[in-house]
């Protein structure tokens, strides 16, 4: 958008010194003693005023009043009248005057050219300056930049070397006006070589050539040599002004070469060019993008406000660099102005309301947007949609995908995308599906966030099939796209589907290095995710917070204290990493897992912020494995304070205070989990045969196989306590007797599931299940001992992580 005004305002420049030159040529050349011929030029010089005084009437009455008088007026006064007229776009008077005129020149029809060009009329441009060349006209310097400028209006800039071949013939090739407007053609058409060899051919150059060039550079990415032109032109005493500025920026821009950009600054502040339209706002460009958002706005606050350019850059930039508060306040100030908002201020605004999350400011955003009839505008009704999805209301995104016109791929990819962050996966691939139905093209948005969809699935066949699209339109090797591909395989439980790909990348980041390190710590496997580590310390990418999340949990999973405490010290010392609540709750379970209590408790203490429930709930767990009540209560007490409702800590509680024997706190703590209805959220596993996915409720009987599946419960229960399996009654909180209770746990949803599994699924192959919950702990037990009767491996993805259970003990080695 800014290169089509920047361009359009250097034309005109051009354009501007053209008309001058040759309005100063003629009135050297009229001799002004002459009586009739100082009528006309007195004439000539009172309409030039009037164009200075903007007054569109003075030329027709001019003309009204020289025609009463009946003194004709001179060819050159003529044609001032003619430029009078053009200039207040009347063109019904220019043409007519054009017409009557006893006698033209080749000034006058440029003059009536230019004012056609300019206005958008090119056909009737194109039509007179070939009506010159046919008449035989003198086809001067004049009329080649009128043409040239008129082509690059017409889109046809790419045939100005039938031009410049003419232009030569005619020996006008070193004329500094031709030749810019030249140069200015090739540079629209991206043909920098021959624009550089014109502007070498260019004699007595001017700054409008200059910046020609300069602008050319940097038009077409060549920013270097913008760059070099640009230093060259000051040390040759050229004085840039503000299209060679803005030019000059905006290479800096490209290079991200901020130092050289502050001191083209200073020279646009010694020129008086830092309040100019397009200087100012490609500095504001350049100082938002080197994240120095304050300097961006102070010049801002300098700049002249009747333009829309600054307005909308300023605000877009505070909506990316995560100052929505300021994007929105100056929003309302720029309505309070005389600015009008288009799509893209529109969008930008929308964008903010979607990082606060705040639905009201965008429902009135929404109805500025309909007041101003740009809701039909696919950018802003896809930030439109956004700022629903994002805010919870899905529903009206839908309305707005339904009745969108103009759907484009961003449009789908925001509504997919929301589905996802809703944790609505089905949808979301329904979405897709339906997508590459309308033959869209899905892009690295959209596959990632379907890969994304399909982590969380328990069938691993949709991520299979995305994956294969991947590859068929080669967005396999998009790191964004294979970064989220290492996650799905990790999530559905394939680690080693997730290291292929990891194996396979080109070009690894960080996000890539995090998801096969957090994946391998998420399996249990934490050689493998701290071998991984080494490695990656050996690349260039720098271990982030997440990082060493996955190195932490890998360690506290394995119990490797020592390891574990050097990589925590290390991330602050060698990283710079300050520790958030995620790393601390790693440290203290790994901590409270070997018994150290008072170390996890004084580490918690050193927490500069206020510990959240994690902290606590991971101290509670390692309290109940090595039965420390005292700290296990107070642990419990203080998950309780942030989240009353958490049944499972109800439920621990309880069971310490058993333990102790203290009955009538264990009544206490049921009495209050009834008065504030603490509600245990229902256990549910899933597991898939043959492309079809079981649900299983705790104490389930609607499954048609269920009499079968109790069967083989049964037998599990013999074959188990044969093996040595006692029942841990304790984690049934319902005050039954104990014979009700071991029943109870062999309904647990995960049995229930596994039982399917054994029926249904073939020996060769692995029993896999997810569950929404934790697992307890006698499944777990349980669940270990029949992976040996059985000779099979189990797989279950509970809440946190993988146990691969296998030859009679689990991969997490009974810490989870
Ligand atoms: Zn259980
Ligand atoms: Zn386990």
């Amino acid at each position: 958008m800014i290169r089509t005004v920047y361009d359009t305002k250097l034309l005109r420049l051009v354009a501007l010194h053209g008309k001058a030159k040759s309005i100063t040529h003629c009135s050297y050349s009229t001799h002004f003693h002459h009586q009739d011929a100082f009528d006309s030029y007195s004439y000539a010089t009172m309409l030039q005023q009037a164009i200075q005084n903007r007054n569109p009437n003075s030329g027709k009455s001019f003309h009204c009043h020289i025609l009463k008088r009946g003194a004709p007026l001179d060819l050159f006064a003529q044609n001032v009248l003619l430029n009078t007229y053009v200039h207040f776009h009347s063109f019904d008077d220019a043409t007519k005057l054009f017409d009557e005129m006893p006698l033209i020149n080749t000034a006058s029809f440029v003059t009536l050219a230019n004012g056609f060009s300019s206005s958008g009329q090119f056909h009737h441009a194109l039509h007179l300056l070939l009506r010159l060349f046919r008449e035989g006209y003198e086809v001067n310097q004049f009329v080649f930049t009128t043409l040239l400028k008129l082509l690059v209006r017409m889109e046809l800039a790419d045939t100005s070397w039938s031009v410049h071949a003419y232009v030569y013939k005619l020996g006008h090739h070193s004329d500094p006006y031709v030749g810019t407007a030249l140069l200015s053609a090739y540079a629209v058409c991206g043909n920098v070589g021959a624009a550089r060899a014109v502007f070498d051919g260019i004699c007595c150059k001017d700054m409008v050539s200059w910046t020609g060039m300069v602008a050319c550079y940097a038009e077409n990415y060549f920013h270097e040599d913008a760059l070099l032109l640009f230093c060259k032109m000051r040390t040759m005493g050229y004085a840039p002004n503000n299209f060679t500025i803005s030019a000059a920026l905006k290479s800096c821009l490209g290079l991200e070469a901020f130092k050289v950009g502050k001191s083209v600054h200073g020279c646009a502040l010694k020129a008086c060019y830092d309040r100019d339209l397009y200087v100012g706002t490609a500095l504001l460009e350049l100082y938002a993008k080197s994240g120095e958002i304050a300097e961006a706005q102070q010049l801002f606050e300098e700049m002249p406000k009747d333009d829309l350019i600054p307005w909308s850059l300023m605000i877009a930039r505070y909506a990316q660099s995560e100052k929505s508060r300021e994007a929105l306040e100056l929003f309302c100030r720029m309505r309070q102005s005389s600015v009008v908002p288009n799509n893209f201020t529109f969008a930008s605004v929308l964008q903010a309301c979607t990082s606060l999350v705040s639905l009201n400011l965008g429902k009135q955003i929404h109805s500025s947007v309909l007041k101003v009839g740009l809701d039909s505008n696919v950018f802003v009704s896809n930030a439109l949609m956004d700022v629903y999805a994002k805010c919870g209301e899905i529903e009206n995104s839908v309305k707005l995908f339904i009745r969108s016109e103009e759907k484009n791929e961003v449009t789908w990819n925001t509504i997919i995308v929301g589905y996802v962050q809703l944790g609505d996966g089905e949808k979301a691939l329904n979405l897709f599906s339906n997508m590459l139905g309308y033959d869209i093209q899905p892009t690295e948005v959209t596959y990632s966030s379907v890969l994304r969809a399909s982590s969380s699935l328990v069938s691993l066949e949709p991520g299979r099939q995305i994956h294969s699209l991947t590859i068929k339109t080669m967005y396999n090797k998009d790191s964004v796209v294979a970064n989220s591909l290492i996650d799905m395989y990790a999530k559905c439980g394939r680690i080693d589907d997730a290291r292929l790909t990891f194996d396979k990348m080109n070009k690894r980041n960080e996000v890539s290095w995090n998801a096969i390190i957090c994946g391998y710590s998420m399996h249990g496997l934490s050689t493998e995710a701290l071998n991984l580590f080494d490695m990656m310390q050996k690349t260039n990418c720098k271990p982030n917070k997440l990082t060493f999340v996955g190195v932490l949990s890998a360690c506290s999973n394995a119990g490797l204290l020592d390891k574990g405490r050097t990589h925590f010290r290390s991330m602050l010392q060698d990283y710079g990493i300050e520790p958030c609540i995620e790393h601390y709750t790693c440290m203290v379970w790994l901590l409270g897992r070997l018994g150290q209590f008072d170390e996890a408790k004084n580490l918690i203490g050193e927490i500069p912020f206020q510990p959240s429930v994690m902290v606590w709930r991971a101290l509670l767990g390692a309290c109940v494995i090595h039965k420390n009540l005292d700290l296990g209560k107070v642990c419990a007490k203080h998950v309780l304070e942030m989240e009353p409702h958490d049944d499972a800590t109800h439920v621990l509680l309880s069971n310490m205070y058993a333990t102790e024997r203290r009955w009538d706190r264990v009544a206490s703590v049921r009495k209050n989990m009834k008065r504030i209805k603490v509600k245990k959220e229902p256990g549910l596993s899933w597991v898939e045969n043959q492309g079809v996915v079981h649900y299983f409720t705790v104490g389930d009987t609607s499954h048609p196989d269920i009499k079968l599946i109790y069967a083989m419960l049964e037998w599990l229960n013999k074959k188990s306590r044969e093996a040595g399996y006692v029942p841990d009654c304790s984690v049934v909180l319902l005050n039954v007797e104990d014979d009700e209770k071991e029943r109870l746990l062999w309904a647990h949803s995960e049995r229930l599931a596994l039982a399917f599994g054994l029926i249904h699924i073939p020996p060769a192959s692995s029993i896999r299940i997810i569950k929404n919950l934790r697992i307890c702990v006698d499944c777990h037990a349980a669940i270990k001992l029949i992976s040996k009767i059985v000779k099979r491996e189990i797989v279950i993805r509970d809440i946190n992580r993988f146990h691969h259970f296998q030859h009679g003990i689990c991969s997490c080695g009974d810490y989870w």
